[in-house]
């Protein structure tokens, strides 16, 4: 199957659910992008900052860049004059850089807050206890150049479909309570990001809006 038939046969599984497609590009050198994106593919998440600026360039300017990988604050201010989201907030401390490059370049971004939802402590991410310590500090309601739009997780590496499920459920109740007890009148807070090749048919089941995928549309990065 082509980029473009997988794209396609993806939209239309999506169809009637409440998720979209987010195209994860990274590797991929962007010939493939540009076919992805002449395949209707708008949503692209990458997960290493310096080839997201490279790329982005070279692809049309309504491409809404995903930033997807663990974001060290020092390189905020490559993506802050294009990126549209940051899925991978993880501390008031990043946070507070994306807010300060937002503003210089007058612009607002998007993000989400990560949380750790995997066994594998490899895996990065908040508790909810943190994202509450977050959202609950008094420097928060300053940061104006960050528009938090929902939360994000990375599932266990595992074919077992209950663990899966089990963690999908854990992320949509953070999602649900950090909505009630934050952002009960931000509309904008609305985004569940969970779900890649292995998992994403599970994940719409379990409430995703977001689903990010790569390998089953580009194939394995080898
Ligand atoms: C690479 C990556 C994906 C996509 O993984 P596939 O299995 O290739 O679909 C999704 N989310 C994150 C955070 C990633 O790093």
């Amino acid at each position: 199957m082509s980029i473009t038939d997988n794209i396609h046969r993806l939209n239309a599984e999506l169809t009637g659910t409440a998720a979209r497609l987010c195209v994860v590009t990274k590797t991929h050198p962007v010939e493939r992008l540009q076919e992805a994106y002449e395949a209707g593919a708008r949503c692209f998440g990458e997960n290493r900052p310096q080839e997201m600026a490279s790329k982005q360039p070279e692809l049309p300017a309504d491409v809404e860049w995903h930033l997807i990988g663990q974001l060290q604050t020092n390189k905020v201010k490559l993506l802050a004059p294009f990126v549209h989201t940051i899925q991978s907030i993880d501390s008031l401390k990043l946070l507070r850089e994306i807010n300060k490059h937002a503003a210089s370049n007058n612009r607002v971004i998007n993000g989400l807050l990560q949380f750790h939802i995997a066994q594998e402590e490899t895996k990065s991410g908040l508790t909810l206890a943190e994202a509450e310590q977050i959202l609950g500090s008094p420097e928060f309601p300053s940061l104006t150049h960050v528009r938090l739009t929902g939360v994000m997780g990375v599932a266990t590496f595992t074919s077992d479909a209950e663990q899966l499920r089990r963690e999908f459920q854990l992320l949509h109740s953070y999602f649900d309570q950090l909505k009630a007890q934050y952002f009960a009148d931000s509309p904008a807070f609305c985004d569940i990001s969970m779900g890649m090749s292995g998992d994403y048919a599970l994940a719409v089941v379990e409430g995703s809006t977001l689903v990010r995928v790569g390998s089953a549309i580009f194939g394995s990065r080898g």
